[in-house]
């Protein structure tokens, strides 16, 4: 497999591709799946790479490379975000379109894994640009994506306005609207209660199973959010409201703000709102983000992209649970030594699940022309979330497996199964 145009064995740590096909690797062996369901599943099904033309704000056309990557639709047809930054690769997203395949099939969704990423800096792009940027991605992938084969929504600096513009965008193409084609919309056009903030509470609701396995009083447990972004203010504010923890460190890319005794984080996102980052919040002290991992804590949540926790400060993390709120933020070695040091980790496709799980009930709702109360869509999460934590606990104490294992377990065993009834191996 092409990386970039770099050796993969130089990238064998950080590459999130050869990270996602080392898991899968992994959990084949321990399940001896066919050996033809082992190939199929080491690789997407489909990708397109596209050139998206962007006339900006200035008269120039600058040209921006976009990717649509479908992993596997052996449960039903894909589904995942799109990203938009500078660093995007296309391993990144293949890695990321495989961890939606697991994603959908551990949250029992009849549903495949897809994912989509741009090149660009969404950050520097005016919102005229965005919007440009927006449609013409669809422009570009409309043949492959739609409400029966593979629905976007919303990720790393992606929202629900742009999902607005896709999908008003892929309407037209339609000529008729077409909710169904995307997740993550606003209230107004489709989009469902409680989608905005259903990544950072899916994931408390498991963090409070985990709480109760580890018997962690989570009332006044103290918390690291690393990633101040959007699932992690959640994380911060609701960990706050539901349980009563007590966040004292998060981080954002120019550094972390730290006090023993906690933060507020409403006052915190404020605080970022106007400054631009997390640093600096009065009555806080400067810690860097490496420093903010290692806190002596009862949770850590990272909460913003891959490789975070590494074999180079695994050994030093001390968190009782490590929550992964962002997708692939723990490398395969880091794993096996948090696993020694009796670390309780929640995977992120388990821990991350919510944000799917509600676009799935989103697609139900739009599909049906009937909108569900913001009661009804918890109540609902809760119920998943907690059925998926269930599910991967009592592999991992039977086989005696950590989690992540135990999740790809769960995970691959059911797509293995759906691929063996369509007669694909
Ligand atoms: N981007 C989110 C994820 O990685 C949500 C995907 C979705 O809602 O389809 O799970």
């Amino acid at each position: 497999m092409e990386s970039q145009g770099v050796a993969v064995e130089e990238l064998a740590v950080v590459n999130p591709f050869v990270m996602a096909q080392k898991q899968c690797d992994d959990c084949s062996s321990i399940l001896n799946v066919d050996p033809g369901i082992r190939e199929i599943i080491r690789e997407p099904m489909q990708e397109i790479h596209v050139s998206i033309p962007v006339r900006m704000d200035d008269g120039s056309i600058k040209v921006f490379k976009g990717f649509r990557v479908i992993h596997n639709t052996a449960l039903g047809p894909a589904k995942g975000g799109i990203r938009f930054h500078p660093d995007e690769t296309a391993d990144t997203v293949r890695a990321l379109a495989a961890w939606m395949t697991w994603k959908c099939s551990l949250m029992e969704l009849p549903l495949g894994g897809g994912k989509g990423g741009v090149i660009c800096n969404p950050k520097e792009m005016s919102p005229g640009e965005l919007e440009r940027l927006s449609r013409g991605y669809v422009e570009r992938v409309w043949h492959v994506i739609g409400p029966d084969k593979d629905i976007p929504a919303p990720d790393v600096y992606t929202n629900p306005q742009v999902m607005a513009w896709m999908m008003d965008e892929f309407s037209k193409i339609a000529g008729k609207n077409q909710f169904g084609v995307i997740t993550g919309k606003p209230l107004r056009i489709g989009g469902s209660f409680g989608r905005h903030d259903a990544t950072a509470r899916g994931g408390l609701y498991v963090l409070r199973e985990a709480a109760r396995h580890c018997r962690l009083n989570l009332r006044g447990a103290t918390l690291a959010i690393q990633g101040f972004g959007n699932a992690g203010s959640y994380v911060g504010s609701l960990a706050r409201e539901l349980f009563g923890c007590c966040i004292v460190a998060v981080s954002d890319s120019k550094g972390a703000a730290y006090n023993s005794m906690g933060l507020d984080p409403l006052l915190l996102n404020e605080h970022k709102r106007v400054t631009g980052s997390v640093v600096d919040y009065p009555g806080t002290e400067y810690i860097t983000q490496e420093e903010l991992l290692e806190l002596d804590v009862d949770v850590l949540c990272p909460c913003s992209l891959e490789n975070v926790i590494t074999v180079e400060n695994a050994a030093r993390i001390k968190a009782t649970i490590v929550a992964e709120f962002a997708n692939g933020p723990t490398t395969p070695e880091a794993d096996s030594i948090l696993y020694e040091k009796g670390v309780h980790l929640l995977p992120d496709f388990l821990c991350n699940a919510g944000g799917v799980t509600v676009s799935y009930f989103e697609m139900v709702q739009n599909f049906n022309m009937f909108y569900w109360e913001e009661k009804e869509v918890y109540e609902r999460l809760d119920k998943k979330m907690t059925a998926a934590y269930d599910s991967v606990l009592d592999i991992s104490r039977e086989y005696k497996l950590n989690m992540r294992r135990a999740a790809y377990i769960v995970a691959v065993r059911r797509v293995a199964e759906a691929m063996q009834l369509r007669g694909w191996v």
